[in-house]
């Protein structure tokens, strides 16, 4: 029981300190520095009751496995780097009402902004 909060509280402070959604696998090989015992099945059930709890929600990137980020219930949207693969939170949104056919109710929307991060730019 103790070694299975210890797990957990590792990644939270992952998600914490990284500051950006993470997919298991980042998570995993992120969190082996601090613990050794790590294996990718543990990873999957602390996230498995992370969402179960609210404290993760899962943000989906087309053709890719599932990433998570801490649910803060802020609307938002994300920028995914091709090439490094990691997904960044964006803030805000943009007027999406302007692209809704007229009369057509608007419910909700994705927006998925792609390309390169800042770190992934050669200079
Ligand atoms: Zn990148
Ligand atoms: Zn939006």
């Amino acid at each position: 029981m103790k070694r299975k909060t210890r797990q957990r509280e590792i990644i939270k402070h992952l998600f914490q300190s990284e500051g950006r959604p993470l997919n298991p696998l980042e998570i995993l090989s992120l969190a082996k520095y601090s613990f050794s015992g790590l294996s990718l099945a543990t990873v999957y059930r602390a996230i498995k009751e992370l969402v179960e709890e609210e404290w993760l929600i899962t943000v989906e990137v087309p053709g890719l496995s599932l990433y998570y980020e801490i649910n803060h219930h802020q609307h938002h949207h994300h920028f995914y780097c091709s090439a490094c693969r990691k997904v960044f939170e964006v803030e805000g949104c943009v007027p999406v009402d302007g692209l809704t056919p007229k009369g057509f109710l608007l419910e909700s929307h994705e927006i998925l902004l792609s390309g390169r991060c800042s770190g992934c730019i050669p200079s």
